[in-house]
Parts: C-alpha cells; structure tokens; sequence
C-alpha cells in the first residue's frame, strides 16, 4: 500500500475497556507498529495508551524550529506503508506526524486509542495471569502489556547551580514554547546534541544574541538533503518497486557505517576527513572556533550529527561558544567557568532525555513486587532487547541494547513487532497464560552482547554518550548489523522462557469488544 500526508486530525477517544488481550502503552511509531501487527494477526482485543491528546510519540512532542529526521524518509517509515509522496530526502517533523497520522488512519487504529490514558502504575497479578494497568482514565487488564514508550520520551534537564533563581524564560527543546517570542532576545542554548544543532541556525538570525554552552563538541558532516521531485514522487506511486529499491539502497548505505564502527576500525578515519573538511570550508576564518568546535573522540562514538546550517550559524557575528562550562546560573545571567557573566533572557535546554532511566521502568511492578527501576539498578538488560526477567508477558519496544547509532529505528521497532506477534501467536496456539525470559539465557545473551561492544567506536571511540549508563556500560545500542538482530528475533523461542499454563477462569473478554 502506499501512503499519502494529509492534516493530522485530533484523534476522538472512547471508553477505557476491563479487559485487553493486549495493551499498548504509547502511541509513537512502536505503538503504532504493534498495533497494526496485531491487526495483521486479526487480533483486535487491544488498547493503546496514550497519555497525551494525540497519537506520535516523540514526533509529536518535537516540534522545535528545524526539527527533522537524519535518517533518510524512505527508510524512516514502515516498510508495510512506504509514502511515495515524501517532499524532502530527510523528512521534517510535520510531514513525519502527518505520516504518523495517515497510517493511523488507514489501518484504522483510531477506535483503539484512548488519549490522556497515562499509565501511572502497572503491577503483575501472578495469580490471574494479568497486568493490572492503573492509568489515568481508571483501571484495566491486560493478559499482555506492550511499553512503545521509548528512550526518547522524557526530556532531561541540567542540574545547574542556581538555575531555580533565573528570572527569564527556560524551556526545553522536547517542549518549545512556541508562545514565546525569541526575536531580539539574549539566548543562551545548553547542549550540542542532535536537537540543538538543529533548532540554533533557526533562532540565531532571530536572536540579539546566542551563547551556546558545549561540553562536547559534535562530529558533524554535511546533510545530503534535497527536494523529492514531483517526477520522483510520480514514479515512486507508479512504481513502487523503486521507492522499494531507493529503500534499500540507504538501508544499505547505513548499514555499512558499521563496518567502520564496529568491525573495520581502520576506516574509522575517512568519515574524520569528511568532518574536518566540512568544519573548514563552513568556518574559513576563525582558527580558534574551529578549534573549539573539532571533536577530541572518534567519530560514531557519540550519534553522527548532519548540518549544513550549523556551523554558520556559530560563526555569525551575534554568536559565542562557551566551552568552559557553566559555574552558575543568576536571575538574569549564565555565568561560565572561566568566569564570564553571559547575560541573556531565554534559556533552552538541548539536553537529552532520560534513556537509561526511563520513566516507565518506575511505574512497572514484576512478579516479585519489585519495580523495573529496581531491577535494573545495576543496569538496564532485556533478552532479544524485548522481554525482562521477572515480569512476565512485558515485552518493550526499542527495549535495552536495540538502539541504533546508524540506521532507522523502525527496521528495529518492525523486527520486534514480529518477535511480539509470534510470541502471542504461540501463547494461543500453545496455551500458555504466561511467559518469562530464563535467567540463564537472559545473563548469557547479554554477556555477548557487552563482549560484542567491545572494541566498537560506541565503547572505545574516547567519548561519553547517552548509549551509556551511569556505570559506563552501552545498554542501549544494538552492537551489529540489524539485519542480524532481525534474525535473532524472526522466531519466538519458548525453550528460553518459563510458561504458565492458560488458567480456565481467566479467559479474556470478547475479540471484538475494543475496537468497534
Ligand atoms: P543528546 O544527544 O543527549 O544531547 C544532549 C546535549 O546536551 C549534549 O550535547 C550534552 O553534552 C548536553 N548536556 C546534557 N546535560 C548537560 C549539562 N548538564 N551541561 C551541559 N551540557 C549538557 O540530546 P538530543 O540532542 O535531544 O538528542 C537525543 C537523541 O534524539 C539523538 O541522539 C537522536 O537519537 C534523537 N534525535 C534525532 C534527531 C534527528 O533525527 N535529526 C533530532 C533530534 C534528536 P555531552 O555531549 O557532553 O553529554
């Protein structure tokens, strides 16, 4: 099928239902994905639990100047609804939460979405075989839960001495006050992550002034972006076995970045060259900048970041790097750590979001009555990235050790959707009530996975990131080709999980009862 964008519409919500087979929790493209699988498999006794007033995720709550994908559109998208009609190679925010919402409603997801449904406490009733899903619209039950949460879903903010005295505006880039007027202000930005580099070169033209806090510099190389044609996009909706094959081509092309990342260290230097290069011609005149500016760490350790914008927007007379760090923040200035008095009226947070402590894991309760948050203390670990030693039929979408550095996250959000499907299809088919990962393959597999990483550019390359936890360990990204972890999880091994008989009493409500 293909897919056209149309206007996103707000999404009308029915009634929280008892009883689920499966609940979903988050309507971002893991939801989304999962949902539609479970339609393919015409199993329709499923909820999706959204906690704000509309479906998307991360691509709806992103919507600062700039934002757009740096994957490129025919690959960041479902491989089952490919859109012939994508205006740009790189995808900007508005086109990919239109997108979000065609598929929603082509597959016709809409009737299983229930909005403001935030999901405030999840806990295992091992005796009924259930998830008791406390949400913010009431209670319900589910045989399954699905977390579509994502790492990228609850912005972070800097602890920074007296920041709770700063009498000007502070936002985040997650949550842009687009009610605030940035024009002739002072703007300090924190953060040089892949968010900030693409809203600075669209506020600093607007600001009196921009300072940009860098605790690291970014690798950053040029963006290949381009208007799609409108003879591209005719031959993509006639044919399309050439958007299909425009697909492969940059899944290949991404995939060959591990290559350098992980297996081929040597080859580490040419994308170095790339960047060196483009910090030169972007910043000709300004050795010190530049300076400023070059990474210390090889490139891929932290995510590759693509601007053609950002350089000269550093480089433009209103705007400062400040890479001492920051000492303090005062009611109306930001003092840096040599000791500057940065004054400014607006400060923008680019800092990340809580990927290794994700909210979600505080408000689920296993079968030991111990929260996720809990069991994780010694670091985040699933098995297939999906599925967690002593909480029984929780599987979790863009799970630990299943991000990605280099490719499109929804080749990895589609693969575990297949992992998710057949595990249901065998719990039915099997009669199993429950299943939980054996902690030998759990240990064992996450054991390879570390061992795996090590001598990557995410583990070696001289950086810290985000991949890593407080303890320094990569808990977040698939270490490999995803073509290899899509094999992994093409089938739903019951040997490595202990079951639960289905219990007689605790049969669910009727098929049709969520959706219609
Ligand atoms: P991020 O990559 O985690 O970057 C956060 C930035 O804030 C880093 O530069 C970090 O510095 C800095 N920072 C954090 N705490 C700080 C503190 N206390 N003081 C000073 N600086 C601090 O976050 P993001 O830019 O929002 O991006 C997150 C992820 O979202 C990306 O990696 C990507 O996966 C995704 N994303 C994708 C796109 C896209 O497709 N184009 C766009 C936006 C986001 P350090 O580097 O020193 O830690």
């Amino acid at each position: 099928m293909s897919t056209t964008v149309d206007a996103p519409q707000s999404i009308t919500s029915g009634p929280l239902p008892d009883e689920v087979r499966v609940a979903i929790v988050g309507s971002g493209f893991s939801g989304i994905g999962m949902a539609v699988g479970l339609l393919e498999d015409d199993e329709r006794n499923f909820v999706i639990l959204e906690t704000a007033d509309d479906i998307g995720g991360t691509w709806r709550d992103n919507v600062y100047p700039g934002c757009a994908c740096d994957v490129p559109s025919h690959m960041y998208s479902f491989s089952f609804a490919p859109n012939p009609n994508w205006s740009r190679s790189f995808a900007t925010q508005p086109e990919i939460w239109a997108y979000q919402q065609t598929v929603v409603e082509r597959f016709g997801l809409r009737p299983y979405v229930r909005t403001g449904a935030e999901v405030v406490e999840a806990t295992w009733d091992a005796a009924a075989a259930r998830w008791i899903v406390r949400t913010a619209r009431g209670t319900l039950r589910a045989q399954f839960l699905v977390a579509g949460t994502g790492p990228l879903c609850e912005p972070k903010y800097p602890d920074l001495p007296g920041l709770d005295t700063f009498e000007g505006t502070v936002f985040h880039s997650a949550r842009w006050r687009h009610d605030h007027d940035l024009s002739g202000e002072r703007i300090a930005v924190i953060g040089t992550g892949a968010s900030a580099i693409q809203f600075v070169p669209r506020i600093q033209p607007r600001a009196t002034s921009l300072v940009l806090f860098q605790r690291t510099p970014p690798w950053v190389l040029p963006r290949p972006d381009r208007p799609i044609t409108g003879a591209e996009r005719a031959l993509f909706r006639r044919l399309p076995l050439a958007q299909k094959l425009a697909r492969l081509g940059v899944y290949a092309g991404r995939e060959s970045f591990v290559l350098a990342f992980n297996h081929l260290s040597g080859l580490r230097g040419l994308p170095r060259v790339l960047g060196l290069a483009h910090l030169r011609r972007q910043i000709p005149d300004d050795a010190a900048l530049r300076a400023k500016l070059t990474p210390d760490y090889q490139v891929g350790c932290k995510r590759v970041l693509l601007s053609n914008e950002y350089f000269p927007a550093l480089n433009a007379d209103n705007a400062d790097v400040v890479a001492s760090g920051i000492r303090e923040v005062r009611p109306h200035s930001i003092v840096d750590g040599d000791g500057v008095e940065h004054e400014v009226d607006t400060i923008i947070h680019g800092t990340g979001f809580h990927v290794t402590d994700q909210p979600i894991a505080d408000r689920l309760i296993g079968e030991d009555g111990r929260r996720l948050a809990e069991h994780w203390r010694q670091g985040m670990e699933a098995y297939r990235g999906t599925t967690i030693q002593g909480f029984p039929n929780l599987f979790m979408l863009v799970g630990p050790n299943t991000g990605l550095g280099h490719n499109s996250i929804i080749y990895m959000i589609e693969s575990q959707v297949g992992y998710v499907r057949d595990a249901l299809r065998k719990a039915r088919s099997r009669g199993f009530a429950a299943f939980v990962p054996r902690p030998p393959v759990v240990e064992a597999e996450n054991e390879e996975i570390q061992r795996r990483l090590q001598g990557t550019v995410w583990t070696e390359g001289g950086c810290a990131s985000w991949y890593q936890d407080a303890r320094g360990r990569n808990t977040t990204l698939w270490p490999d080709f995803t073509f290899l972890y899509r094999r992994r999880v093409r089938s739903f091994d019951t040997d490595d999980y202990e079951t639960t008989p289905a219990l007689p009493e605790a049969e669910t409500v009727d098929a049709e009862a969520v959706g219609v």
